[in-house]
């Protein structure tokens, strides 16, 4: 449907959340209209905000039957404009905000039970009440919420040792496009009966249902936890010191993030309170995280362990290890820092890809080398989640050059470490999806099969094409 929406449509809508709930002044529709890098700017002509998933279910009933284009929300904070209604003004907003309720907690089971619409953070401090820990961790936690973790299979600082938001889910409730409920809400982790309907709907990003409850896994708090900074001269220092860590800790090795120098300056330039953490300067950088089952000494013999290790073996030039939860969080707090401290540098083009862990140095000396070819100058400030395979190859522009002539660059870069990702079997999206950004690099780089069916599949669950249309797959 391209034709504006009639206001008798727009009174139907409204009426099944209620007057308060639905929203047409400007003010109020605003800030579902942009995303976080300001990529994206669309228009609605209504942002819906449902209580309850009968709610949810009305509102795509409606939706189906006059075939109107829905984009649902959660948190916003997604990063490839998925959450964006598109500039048509025909795509209502369904935002789950108000569904943030806690359905139940079960300590023997490890399992909670909530609404899409529950904020991340709120789901761990649930779990910490009653001593579990729900282990995914985003710079955005404060407002991400599970629906868009799961819609977008977030990943975050703990995928190494806990997995994505695939591996932490077990059940979930879903609107169809039809209005019709899937209760999928089981607490399973053994149930081999055919499809898997879960994890067609998880990464999805709203393309073939609203995702309203999610049940998910919750772990033992460990009880010893440390965090270790160490400065390399290489990246391949960094990888065998990765393979170090892990063969010491198993398990217990939670977090292994890789920094690039230019990041640390900038973090440490823009960063309130930061400052270098380490004697001297070094090319790279690496946040060690080890959380142990057994004890507080457990995790700090670990630590040990590894740093001593590596400095006999000459990986490390110099490490620090936190002294306090109050320290591991502020080595945490400038890794975290590392996106937001780009911004003052001007134009920064991003690369969120993963490649399998051990060609990490070779990617990166391959990327480095194109990059610097196209653009001389440019500051390579690659950072992130190394034990996953997964770096935010991110780009800022050379000191003193056009932001915006810089930027117009952005889909040529993309496009050449892309093929270098994808000459290494690796992903053009590790973490944060392919929503707008992405979809049609994804189309030209997964293989006619896959493209086929994903067509197939977003044709059976949304045959009129009224969920999320434009975002991840042309069906
Ligand atoms: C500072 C910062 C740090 C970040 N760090 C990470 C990180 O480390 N790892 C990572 O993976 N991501 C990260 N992100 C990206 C983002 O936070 C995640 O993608 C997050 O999971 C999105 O959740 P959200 O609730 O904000 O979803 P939204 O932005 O609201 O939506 C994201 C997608 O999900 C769809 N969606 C939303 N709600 C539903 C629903 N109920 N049913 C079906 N589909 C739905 C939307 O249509 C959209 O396509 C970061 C973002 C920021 C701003």
């Amino acid at each position: 449907m391209t034709a504006p929406l009639s206001e008798e449509l727009i009174a139907r809508f409204s009426a099944i959340v209620g007057e308060t709930h639905a929203f047409q002044a400007e003010a109020d529709i605003a800030r579902y209209l942009v995303e976080g890098r300001g990529l994206y700017h669309g228009k609605t002509p209504l942002v819906l905000k449902p209580g309850s998933t009968q709610e949810v279910s009305d509102i795509l009933k409606l939706a189906s039957e006059t075939k109107t284009p829905i984009v649902p929300v959660s948190g916003g904070t997604g990063l490839v404009g998925g959450q964006v209604p598109r500039d048509t003004g025909t795509d209502i907003v369904v935002s789950l905000e108000r569904m943030n309720r806690v359905r139940d907690i079960d300590p023997v089971a490890n399992v909670i039970a909530v609404d899409g619409g529950c904020i991340l953070q709120d789901v761990q401090a649930a779990a910490e009440k009653i001593d579990r820990l729900f282990p995914l961790s985003l710079g955005s936690e404060g407002s991400c919420r599970v629906a868009g973790n799961l819609a977008t299979n977030a990943g975050g600082t703990a995928v190494l040792a806990y997995g994505n938001m695939r591996h932490l889910c077990l059940g979930l409730e879903v609107v169809l496009p039809t209005g019709e409920v899937w209760d999928g809400m089981r607490r399973l982790k053994k149930d081999n009966t055919g499809y898997d309907l879960r994890d067609l709907f998880i990464g999805a990003e709203g393309t073939l249902g609203i995702i309203t409850g999610a049940v998910l896994r919750l772990f033992p708090r460990p009880l010893g936890h440390q965090v270790g900074l160490a400065g390399l001269a290489s990246s391949e220092d960094a990888l065998k010191l990765f393979e170090l860590a892990s063969r010491l800790c198993g398990t217990a090795l939670t977090g292994f993030e890789l920094m690039a120098r230019v990041g640390m300056e900038f973090t440490v330039k823009h960063t309130p309170g930061a400052r270098d953490p380490l004697e001297g300067t070094h090319n790279w950088y690496v946040l060690v995280d080890i959380s142990s089952s057994d004890s507080a000494e457990t995790a700090e013999r670990m630590m040990q362990a590894v740093l001593e290790k590596a400095f006999e073996d000459g990986l490390i030039e110099d490490a620090t290890i936190a002294a306090s939860e109050a320290q591991a969080k502020a080595i945490w707090h400038m890794r975290e820092s590392m996106s937001d401290a780009q911004k003052p540098e001007g134009g920064s083009i991003k690369h969120d890809v993963s490649v399998p862990v051990s060609s990490i140095p070779a990617f990166m000396k391959e990327a480095d080398a194109a990059v610097l070819d196209m653009v001389p100058g440019a500051r390579i400030c690659a950072f992130g989640h190394m034990g996953d395979g997964n770096i935010h190859y991110n780009i800022s522009q050379p000191v003193g050059a056009d932001k915006q002539a810089f930027l117009d660059l952005w889909h040529e870069m993309n496009h050449r470490v892309h093929a270098i990702v994808m000459s290494y079997g690796g992903s053009i999206s590790a973490e944060h999806g392919i929503g707008q950004l992405k979809r049609d690099e994804l189309a030209a780089i997964r293989s006619d099969i896959e493209m086929d069916l994903m067509r197939r599949v977003k044709r059976s669950f949304d045959p009129a094409n009224i969920m999320n249309p434009g975002k991840v797959v042309i069906p």
